[in-house]
C-alpha cells in the first residue's frame, strides 16, 4: 500500500504554462510568478527560452592564440603562459601565420 502511494506521487503531472503540455512534476521546472498559483515549465520550454544558460560559447572565444618560440609551441589558453615549459619569456600572442615566419 505504502508502495503504491510512493509510485503515485511520482507520477503527478501539472501543465506547463508555455505549452500546455502535461509533464512530471519532477521533471518541471518551478516557476515564481506575479499571482501565488504555482506556475510549472518543462524541459523543453526551458531549453527553447535559454539557449545558452552557462555562456559556454564565450568562454570558448576568450582563448587567444599564443606561441613559445623556445618550444616552438603554439597553443591557445587565456593567459600568456606556454603550457610545455610553463613560463612566458618566450610566448608570443597572436595565431601564428606563415607569412610570421618569412
Ligand atoms: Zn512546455
Ligand atoms: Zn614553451
Amino acid at each position: 500500500m505504502a508502495i503504491f502511494e510512493y509510485m503515485a506521487t511520482l507520477r503527478v503531472t501539472v501543465p506547463c504554462f508555455s505549452c500546455m503540455k502535461e509533464v512530471e512534476k519532477n521533471q518541471a521546472r518551478l516557476i515564481k510568478g506575479i499571482t501565488a498559483d504555482a506556475r510549472y515549465e518543462c524541459f523543453s520550454c526551458f531549453k527553447k527560452n535559454k539557449t545558452q544558460p552557462w555562456g559556454f560559447g564565450d568562454e570558448i572565444k576568450q582563448k587567444v592564440g599564443f606561441y613559445c618560440q623556445r618550444c616552438k609551441y603554439k597553443f591557445r589558453a587565456r593567459k600568456e603562459c606556454c603550457p610545455y615549459c610553463n613560463k612566458s619569456d618566450f610566448v608570443t600572442k597572436g595565431d601564428l601565420t606563415v607569412h610570421d615566419l618569412i
